[in-house]
């Protein structure tokens, strides 16, 4: 088992040691733990800090690293949230280049967060939708230091501020291909992000159709993760999600380490 999304206390929103986590992938016989604590500048809200330090964060992450020796691969990675005002000097604030795998999501859409449902005050759903795939086309436009995009789908998360209303993949889809079609060319991928599950939408991030439609573009690259915030999330739904791939006839599973990516052939 392979989980590409975790996060410890060095994410704001997580009050677990990387020790607690890596001890959560233990119990689950997980082989490579990759740790992606949020970086998220001008996140939208005021009260929740999404940056960390980097140098604790390595200092945490080695120690981790030599007292788990032989007993589970840990890795260093980001979920970097990424606005397109941030794009062109990201390099300027952190260097990206020492850690092993960087998701690149999007939590904030026009400078308004959408877990407290900020972004779909005083608007259409619809208009939400174009808004968060038209802004993460703009970065993908001028942001390549990045691995694989987070939770594609993360607005279908939060259709419950607009009471659970929702949109068919049709009245988008020229867009989301559009956004899928620039992750493929650039050799980037995409996650599966079992935490829908967990937060009620009744599906993983992607769903099936979206994964359907990456794989018809020529979509190849896809990483798994639990989103996990609590060791008893590490691996959640795991086997699911490579059953689900390898149903919709995805061959691999892709790993990374120090950014370079190695595909795993699904047995
Ligand atoms: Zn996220
Ligand atoms: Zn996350």
């Amino acid at each position: 088992m392979y989980d590409y999304h975790v996060h410890s206390s060095f994410s704001g929103d997580c009050k677990y040691s990387m020790e607690d986590m890596v001890k959560g992938a233990l119990e689950k016989n997980i082989k490579y733990l990759c740790f992606t604590d949020h970086i998220d500048y001008d996140y939208g809200s005021a009260e929740i800090d999404f940056v960390f330090d980097k140098n604790d964060y390595f200092n945490e992450l080695q120690k981790a690293k030599s007292n788990y020796k032989g007993q589970i691969e840990i890795l260093s990675g980001i979920e970097l949230g990424m606005q397109p005002h941030l794009a062109k000097n990201i390099h300027e604030i952190i260097a990206l280049d020492n850690f092993d795998f960087i998701i690149m999501s999007l939590h904030t859409v026009m400078g308004k967060e959408m877990h407290e449902g900020e972004l779909f005050k005083d608007r259409d759903l619809i208009d939400a939708y174009f808004l968060y795939y038209d802004e993460m086309y703009k970065v993908l436009d001028n942001f390549n230091d990045f691995d694989v995009v987070g939770h594609i789908n993360l607005i279908d998360r939060y259709v419950k501020h607009m009471n659970n209303k929702t949109v068919k993949l049709e009245e988008y889809k020229e867009l989301i291909e559009k956004v899928l079609k620039k992750i493929i060319d650039k050799d980037k991928g995409i996650e599966i992000n079992t935490s829908g599950i967990r937060y009620g939408i009744s599906s993983f991030l992607p769903t099936v159709e979206i994964l359907n439609l990456y794989k018809e573009l020529g979509g190849e690259i896809i990483t798994i993760g639990s989103d996990a915030h609590n060791p008893e999330h590490v691996g959640f739904n795991y086997r699911e999600a490579v059953e689900l791939l390898r149903t919709l006839d995805f061959k691999y599973i892709t790993i990374f380490k120090n950014r370079k990516k190695q595909f795993i052939k699904i047995e």
